[in-house]
């Protein structure tokens, strides 16, 4: 028998034999199929298929936009076919460790899909989590709020404007329209949530409030695609970090941005979204980071975030799960709830599927609710706000024929450098996000990266640290209590594409460009130091094949070294995006954008995208601020308008 390393991934002459359909289990795989994956989830994890965890694995994947049903089952029959479940365990790990490290970037794509599906799961459960000293979920929390938004049922409407999306864009812009006495209907495509639903648990956070239960990626799998999916969308899982679009950014994107008027936009989503520097408790995660930055003498800041009545300890850490407190101000909270007292109705559970026009003219939107009716929204003028992913995708649909749509897609590629301590650091806990670092923001011209830390839950880990064995994995995972870490958030030059593939699925294209490498490199060394200083007794980079050091002599230098050997080819090296931005792009000429400065697509009149498709290139800062203002200005635009 060969072994699976050594065959083509998907190699047409070694395919199975279509099985009959009734020969699959509930869940869409053959038993043949079923047992290879309870192997490779033994394989990761032993002990997962008591569990579950092949379930859950399954669940993961048919709730990933990124993985096509059939792509799974062929991948499951090749395991299959080379008799991976017969193998013993060493031999097992032998493969999976091929498929890692394989020349193929597909196969290495395979490889982390099952392996981030296959910990994520395992490492849900309560007992494996007190085996590694994670507490688990908080619970539902003492007290929570009741919402003040009642939403409308899905059915055909006719309003004045449809907002499609309620997260940093949306929420504003149905704020402004309907405050405006405008007749307004979102549509939102995920669920409503209350404060009640904030439990804490991380994989069911993933599940119900995440864009693809947070399992999306690029086409080729180099780069995690996180995004919210529910009432308030990304607002309600962010980190509430807070900053104005850069002077600088705003001179070099031109038209509006260097305006009064964006400086009034900027200033009153600040004022309504709570921004301040007072809830800035550091958690060890950020007193560690300081204390290192301290060390090398290098740029420090308190965080300015949008809370109010933060209690910057327990609860705060797991805010990527929603905040149970209420202290985060996401558009759940503020502007929804503006927009709902202003009259305006909010549709859950629905999906935009086209914007409907006529003559050129935006006339309303297709959608189509959870439960698979379909629904007609008419307008007089419809404003997309889905996210930089959706964004393009629902304009796509609906045939919009300027070449910028979906094109210019930039991200801020984050990896992460993790490190044990002596010291307990409990990394999951305490205020989300209270410091960050620019020493390095400026490398070339403007682009460069920030450092700032995160909370960093069992999934999380398992997202940025290689897996080698089940031993090593499980060690790794074991010193979670004594671990911290640095993201480096970087503003990317080059850019991808987001279009749709024949079977009108999702696709997004995207590679690291040369010179964003080499400054993300500046960014593994800065933060090497950084934890270094701080007084790390290991530091590992996220590449795939387990790269560390113990600081000392030279050791540092070695390590770089073999980050240059690794490379940050997809799969070598974890990267995920929190900040999707440009896919349908402001700007002054239909050659060079999708839209005009006022939001309005060149293809469609009254057809307006106000989200983080909107930016002219990467912000350079976490960017839901400077997404609130552009709804603002451009909806206080098209309210003087048509009111
Ligand atoms: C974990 C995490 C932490 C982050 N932390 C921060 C932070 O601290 N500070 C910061 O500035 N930024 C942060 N961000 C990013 C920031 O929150 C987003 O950039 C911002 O919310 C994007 O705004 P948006 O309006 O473009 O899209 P979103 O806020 O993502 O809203 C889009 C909404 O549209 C809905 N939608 C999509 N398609 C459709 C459709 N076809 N029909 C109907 N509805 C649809 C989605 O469900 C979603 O609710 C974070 C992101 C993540 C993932």
């Amino acid at each position: 028998m060969r072994p699976v390393a050594s065959g083509r991934l998907l190699d047409p002459s070694r395919r199975p034999r279509r099985h009959r359909a009734d020969a699959r289990s509930a869940r869409g795989v053959t038993p043949a199929q079923r047992r290879a994956l309870d192997a490779i989830c033994d394989t990761f994890a032993p002990g997962s298929v008591e569990l579950g965890v092949p379930e859950q694995v399954l669940d993961l994947a048919r709730l990933n936009p990124s993985v096509e049903e059939r792509d799974l089952r062929l991948l499951l029959s090749l395991f299959a076919l080379r008799r991976f479940a017969r193998l013993p365990a060493a031999r097992r790990e032998a493969v999976l460790r091929a498929w890692c490290d394989s020349r193929l970037a597909m196969r290495r794509a395979a490889f982390h899909g099952l392996r981030k599906g296959a910990l994520l799961a395992f490492y849900s459960h309560s007992d494996v989590q007190e085996r590694i000293g994670y507490p688990g979920p908080l619970g539902a929390p003492a007290t929570a709020r009741p919402s003040r938004i009642q939403t409308t049922p899905a059915a055909d409407l006719d309003c004045d404007i449809c907002v499609v999306g309620s997260g940093a864009g949306g929420g504003v812009a149905a704020a402004v329209l309907a405050q405006a006495g405008l007749d307004v209907v979102v549509l939102e495509a995920g669920p409503a949530v209350t404060e009640a639903d904030f439990v804490g648990d991380e994989l069911e956070a993933y599940r119900r409030l995440y864009w693809g239960a947070a399992a999306a990626t690029t086409e080729d799998g180099g780069i995690g695609l996180l995004a919210g999916e529910c009432l308030g969308g990304t607002t309600t899982v962010n980190w509430t970090t807070s900053f104005h679009t850069p002077g600088a950014v705003r001179a070099e994107w031109g038209g509006p941005f260097p305006s009064d008027d964006f400086t009034r936009s900027l200033d009153t989503v600040a004022e309504r979204s709570g921004v301040n520097t007072d809830h800035n408790v550091p958690s060890t995660r950020d007193e560690i980071m300081r204390r290192g930055l301290d060390v090398l003498g290098w740029h420090v800041a308190p965080m300015p975030r949008n809370v109010r009545g933060c209690d910057q300890d327990g609860v705060c850490g797991y805010c990527g799960f929603g905040c149970q407190l209420g202290a985060k101000q996401s558009t759940l909270v503020t502007w929804l709830e503006d927009a709902h007292a202003a009259g305006a109705r909010i549709v859950v559970d629905t999906r935009a599927e086209r914007v409907v026009s006529e003559s050129g003219r935006a006339r309303g939107v297709d959608a189509v609710t959870k439960n698979g009716a379909s629904i007609a929204i008419r307008a007089r003028a419809v404003v997309v706000a889905c996210g930089a992913v959706q964004t393009p995708a629902l304009l796509l649909r609906s045939r919009l024929a300027n070449a910028n749509v979906g094109r210019h897609l930039h991200l801020h590629p984050v990896t992460g450098m993790s490190a044990l301590f002596d010291e307990e650091v409990r990394p999951w806990t305490g205020t989300i996000q209270a410091l960050y670092s620019d020493e390095h923001a400026d490398l070339e011209n403007g682009y460069g990266l920030k450092y700032e830390t995160g909370p960093i839950h069992p999934g999380v880990l398992v997202g940025f640290l290689p897996w080698r064995s089940a031993e090593d994995s499980a060690a790794l995972l074991a010193d979670l209590p004594r671990s911290s870490g640095i993201g480096l958030l970087l503003r990317d030059r080059g850019s991808g594409q987001v279009r749709l593939a024949r079977n009108g699925r999702l696709r997004v294209r995207y590679r690291l460009a040369d010179d964003d490498a080499r400054r993300l490199r500046v960014g593994i060394d800065g933060a090497a130091r950084i934890l270094e200083a701080a007084g790390a007794r290991r530091i590992y980079s996220s590449h795939a094949r387990k790269l560390f050091y113990e600081p000392g002599n030279g050791r540092r230098e070695r390590f770089l070294a073999d980050v240059d050997r690794e490379g940050f080819a997809p799969g070598r090296c974890a990267i995920f995006s929190f900040h999707h931005m440009g896919s349908a792009r402001l700007g002054a000429s239909s050659g060079d954008s999708a839209c005009n400065w006022d939001g309005e697509t060149w293809d469609i009149k009254g057809l307006y995208v106000m989200d983080g498709s909107s930016f002219p290139s990467a912000s350079g800062v976490n960017p839901m601020l400077t997404i609130e203002a552009i709804a603002h200005l451009n909806a206080s635009r098209l309210a003087a308008e048509l009111a």
